[in-house]
Parts: C-alpha cells; sequence; structure tokens
C-alpha cells in the first residue's frame, strides 16, 4: 500500500517491511530502485517535476524523516514510521550476509568505501563485497585527446555492471545518487539500488 504526499508516491512500509520487499526485489532479478525520501528532497522535489517524477517511477519509496511520518499522519494517511537509508543499508547489509546477496559500495571520498565494506566485513563474516568504488568521478567519457585520465562516469557503470552485485548502495548525496541511480538502472542491471546519502562516512567512521 502506498500513499501521496505533496504529489509524491511514499510506501506505507516500516524497516522490516522495506527489507521483505527488497527481498523480493533480488528474487526476481530485474532492476529496481529504491529512495529514502527526506522532506529535503520531497520539498526540492516540488520545484523540478523530473525529480518528482523520477521518485513515482521508483520500486519503492520510504519515509526517511519524522517531519514525513508526521505530514503522512496530517493528510490522513499514516505510515508505520521512519525508514532512514542508513537503518535500511543496515538491515540489508545483514540480511545480504545471510543470503549470500553480493553488495557494491560507490560514493563518498576515496578510501571511504573501502573502509566502510571492511568494517561491514568485520562485523558480518559472510558478506560478500563484490566491490567499491569512490563517489568522485568525472560526470561525463572524455573522448577527447587530451591525454587526460581519470574514472568516468562510464566506467563506474561497467565497473558495476561487472562485479554484478545483488545490491547497490549509491553514496554521492541526495538527489544525485537518485538521479545516477535513475539514469543507469537499466545499464547496470542490479535487482536493488539505493542512494544512502553519507553513510559509508558513518560506517567508516
Ligand atoms: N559525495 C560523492 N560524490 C560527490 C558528492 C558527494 O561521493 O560528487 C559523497 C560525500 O563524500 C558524502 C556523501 O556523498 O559521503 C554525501 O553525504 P551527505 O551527508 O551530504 O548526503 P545527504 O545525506 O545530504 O544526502
Amino acid at each position: 500500500m502506498h500513499i501521496n504526499l505533496l504529489g509524491a508516491r511514499v510506501d506505507a512500509v516500516d524497516l522490516a517491511g522495506a527489507v521483505e520487499r527488497v527481498a523480493a526485489f533480488v528474487a526476481t532479478g530485474r532492476p529496481h530502485q529504491v529512495i529514502t525520501l527526506n522532506p529535503e528532497i520531497l520539498y526540492r522535489a516540488q520545484q523540478e517535476p523530473e525529480l518528482l517524477a523520477l521518485i513515482n517511477r521508483a520500486d519503492l519509496v520510504t519515509a526517511d524523516g519524522i517531519g514525513i511520518v508526521w505530514a503522512a499522519k496530517v493528510a490522513g494517511t499514516p505510515v508505520p514510521g521512519r525508514v532512514t537509508g542508513i537503518d535500511l543499508m543496515l538491515a540489508l547489509v545483514s540480511r545480504a550476509a545471510r543470503e549470500g546477496w553480493r553488495i557494491f559500495l560507490l560514493g563518498a571520498a576515496p578510501g571511504v568505501a573501502e573502509e566502510a565494506a571492511r568494517r561491514l566485513k568485520e562485523k558480518h563474516p559472510g558478506l560478500v563485497v563484490a566491490g567499491t568504488q569512490h563517489g568522485y568521478f568525472k560526470p561525463a567519457p572524455v573522448t577527447t585527446g587530451t591525454g587526460e585520465t581519470g574514472v568516468t562516469e562510464w566506467d563506474v557503470v561497467e565497473q558495476i555492471r561487472a562485479a554484478q552485485p545483488d545490491l547497490l548502495f549509491v553514496a554521492l548525496g541526495a538527489p544525485k545518487q537518485e538521479k545516477f541511480i535513475a539514469r543507469h538502472k537499466q545499464a547496470l542491471g542490479v535487482p536493488v539500488a539505493m542512494g544512502v546519502g553519507g553513510s559509508f562516512d558513518v560506517i567508516a567512521g
């Protein structure tokens, strides 16, 4: 079941419900986008119809923020509670370790995703990390002969596709991460991709 809040679809799920939805997405093998919707993004979507449309094309949208939970209640269509990016990520990582789902961490400054992966594997010895990549790559491919090197967005997409993860966590900040996922969802072919904001920095400590 989902509700409508300022034109955006929000699913009436709690953390456990969101994890079950994700498990069902993984089982299909087809690409899905999960968004934890915070008030800043919902506000911004009011001015940006494309962002609102992107939210409404997502496969699962959780209420990330007490303001969203409160607004849903006032609108007479309550949601069970708040589901934040980091809470959902940590719950999914735990489930991934049990299920054998492969995870990929994209984003944050160089070294942070690796350190986050190391700490997650320490906590969940069975966890399979299919790959990591920092979030400061070039937005478009370099086609000129300038001798410029460095990872481009297309290299990143190819790297993730080749690693064949089941879950992709993208920490580029909102809504950059949501736009990245929407833009490359089909090319990536990852069953579940979600934006997690500053979560890698938190996990890496
Ligand atoms: N980031 C990145 N590439 C960028 C911009 C940001 O990898 O081009 C990372 C940044 O290093 C940080 C995260 O994205 O780890 C953004 O965290 P923030 O808490 O600002 O995100 P929010 O929670 O506001 O979405």
